[in-house]
């Protein structure tokens, strides 16, 4: 971090400010120029508040030079990670498709999707039992209840099953949950995330409606802080002035998350576009553009969906998709891993 001082600071006010950045295990290099001084902070930066030190009178300006997070640094950690979910790996060059329903709605529609699905190649199940929904009114989810099905059709087809937590207080329940998926509207609930540090299941991050990749990355960090360094990040599109789609799909968030972080990078196309039609060539690009996974919507009867239906590929359309994706990762050189062995009474 830098600090550049204002002009006619007294040899008192510098020494006063350069004792409470020592108290702090903060050393300032001084340069004196002909007008103006600057201190070049070097220690653990990143636990400073940058707007305390903008806030003292002697400062005129400060920058920082590297960025606030460290765990999820790439400068720290070059090679990629390789998240391990339930015998899988996410990152490191594989490629892994997360695919299943909005929400979990009964017995035979998570199953049903899931066998169709890894038929299909997916990997990993997804299904919503706590939903965030915009409107109290609408289906909230089957709740713990919805995690007993996910639990069934994991057990039915040997699948993963990746779900979304909402509030601190339903922990417990995600105890054998594969994957604790972190919703956007949940990014920057610090508390959540701090819990989620203590746990060592793996975290699907998505980033929130209208956060900056950094706040992503100091999310993914306060995650890690904790001890749970298995973090996967997840670009769902970000709230722009378009409205022909639901979000705008940040493809660009692929590189740069990747230039800056040593993460998995999963997009979710769905999400990103609320358009079934659309989630082919956002998922293309996706893989085009380096990500390591996808996370798409699939039901069984979209029209009749208890949420996103309209987003929500058929089976058949999911069918179609495979094997499209599968030659955009192999042209991008990315392992795919094949799903998990069916458990033995179904082999
Ligand atoms: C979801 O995955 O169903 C979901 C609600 O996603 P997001 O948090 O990205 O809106
Ligand atoms: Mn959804």
């Amino acid at each position: 971090m830098v600090v550049i001082l204002k002009e006619n600071v007294s040899q008192n006010q510098l020494d006063t400010f350069v004792g409470w950045l020592h108290d702090q295990d903060i050393n300032a290099k001084i340069t004196h120029g002909v007008h103006t001084t600057i201190l070049g902070l070097v220690g653990d930066t990143a636990s400073l508040d940058i707007d305390i030190i903008r806030s003292v009178s002697i400062v005129e300006e400060v920058m920082r030079v590297q960025e606030p997070y460290k765990k999820a640094n790439r400068k720290f950690h070059p090679l990629d990670s390789a998240i391990n979910v339930a015998g899988l790996t996410i990152g490191g060059g594989t490629f892994h498709v997360i695919a299943g329903p909005c929400s979990v709605e009964s017995e035979g529609q998570i199953t049903g999707i899931a066998r169709r699905v890894r038929a299909a190649g997916a990997t990993l199940l997804r299904g919503g039992a706590f939903k965030p929904r915009t409107s109290p009114y609408a289906f909230q989810g089957m709740r713990a209840q919805g995690l007993e099905l996910l639990r069934e059709a994991r057990a039915a087809t040997g699948m993963p099953i990746v779900t979304e937590i909402m509030s601190v207080a339903h922990l417990d329940l995600f105890e054998d949950v594969d994957l604790i998926q972190v919703g956007a509207r949940n990014m920057q609930n610090f508390e959540l995330l701090k819990e989620l540090g203590h746990v060592q299941t793996p975290i699907l991050l998505k980033r929130g409606l209208a956060n900056t990749i950094e706040e992503l990355l100091m999310s993914a960090e306060y995650i890690m802080a904790g001890g749970n360094e298995n973090v996967i990040l997840c670009e769902r599109g970000v709230r722009t002035f378009e409205t022909s789609t639901r979000n705008t799909l940040d493809v660009s968030a692929v590189p740069m998350l990747k230039k800056l972080s040593h993460l998995p990078v999963v997009i979710d196309p769905s999400h990103a576009s609320g358009l079934s039609w659309m989630v082919e060539p956002l998922s293309l690009a996706a893989v085009a553009a380096g990500a390591d996974g996808l996370i798409i919507e699939v039901h069984n009867d979209p029209e009749h969906a208890l949420s996103d239906g309209p987003q929500s590929l058929t089976p058949d359309q999911f069918d179609t998709l495979m094997p499209r994706l599968r030659a955009m990762a192999e042209f991008m050189g990315k392992r795919l891993e094949a799903p998990l062995p069916l458990p033995e009474k179904d082999a």
